[in-house]
């Protein structure tokens, strides 16, 4: 059969381990007591998962303060400042984390580093939910954010500081790696995690789409506007050599005459993404080319996170 296009169908793609488990602390917290609950924020940055998620009873607020107390309260994955959990806690609020434990990893990782005396810096960026959870994890002022080079030259720490340094978990590898060479430079003696910050399915997702994306004449992440992973992959895909890459909400924003001159269109999908919304990005594809499929992927993902206690059976 003659094609007149193919699509490079890009794996790991889609739901992580960490959004898995917060969808999951939702629909069990609804089961187990009843609709509603509240959930701080929402649960993952996707607004299919959210519309699905209020259509079973799940209501998302941007202030705790306007949850009642005597209904379940549900932190997101990207995680909560020690002021909200605080509130929370004393206004009896019946307190579910959906934390994704990868985040809470960073966060217990900044208290260490506190108890020991560095001054912390996070690199990431200004007003993420996840950035302003893990800076509020300590006292205001306690951790510097770096968004890019330009804020490392407003650091000023003295040379006999110690100095330790965190990242948000969703960035860019390479952009990340290039501050961290900055900050290396500027203070010699500045040490990491342990244990890498940003997450196995950022870094799966950005490695797979580098290796595939420099073949593609565009590619397509299927992702919201606010996931900062989603937005990632736009980036890492351009950087690849395939500058015609776009972030796609679903199929009813695609518009198909962009692709009428593209024989190769590669498609991704962010963290928090459910396959349905790259079946139907796929689908009408099909419905208006000949299009052939072919399934790459740089590796398997089989991690699995516990349900928080309150909710395991
Ligand atoms: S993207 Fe990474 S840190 Fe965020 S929820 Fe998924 S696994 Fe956790």
């Amino acid at each position: 059969m003659n094609y007149s296009k193919k699509i490079i169908l890009v794996s790991p793609r889609g739901f992580c381990a960490g959004v898995t488990r917060a969808i999951d602390v939702v629909l069990e917290a609804i089961k187990k007591y009843g609709a509603p609950v509240y959930v701080n924020h929402e649960i993952v940055h996707n607004k299919h998962v959210i519309a699905e998620l209020m259509e079973k009873g799940a209501i998302f607020l941007k202030n705790i303060e306007d949850a009642p107390s005597n209904r379940p309260i549900i932190f997101s994955a990207h995680g909560v400042s020690k002021k909200i959990t605080n509130y929370a806690e004393s206004n009896n609020k019946i307190i579910i984390d959906a934390t994704c434990p990868l985040v809470s990893k960073v966060h217990v990782q900044a208290d260490k580093f506190y108890k020991q005396g560095y001054k912390i810096i996070l690199i990431g960026h200004k007003y993420h939910p996840e950035v302003e959870g893990t800076m509020g994890q300590l006292p205001s002022g306690s951790i510097s954010l770096v968004e890019d080079a330009n804020d490392i030259d407003k650091l000023n720490f003295n040379e006999d500081h110690k100095i330790a340094y965190l990242t948000q978990t969703t960035l860019s590898i390479d952009d990340t790696q290039n501050i961290i060479l900055l900050l290396r430079e500027k203070f010699p003696n500045i040490v990491a995690s342990p244990k890498e910050d940003i997450c196995y399915a950022t870094s799966n997702r950005q490695k797979a789409i580098k290796e595939y994306a420099k073949r593609c004449d565009a590619f397509i992440v299927v992702g919201s506007k606010n996931s900062s992973n989603s937005n990632r992959l736009v980036e890492v895909a351009k950087k690849a050599g395939c500058h015609n890459s776009h972030l796609l909400e679903n199929a009813e924003s695609l518009d198909l005459t962009n692709y009428s001159s593209c024989n190769i269109i590669g498609i991704s999908s962010g963290a928090s993404v459910p396959e349905i919304l790259v079946d139907n990005v796929i689908s009408k594809f099909q419905k208006n080319f000949s299009m052939e499929i072919e399934n790459v992927s740089l590796g398997e993902e089989n991690i699995q996170f516990k349900l928080p206690r309150e909710l395991r059976n």
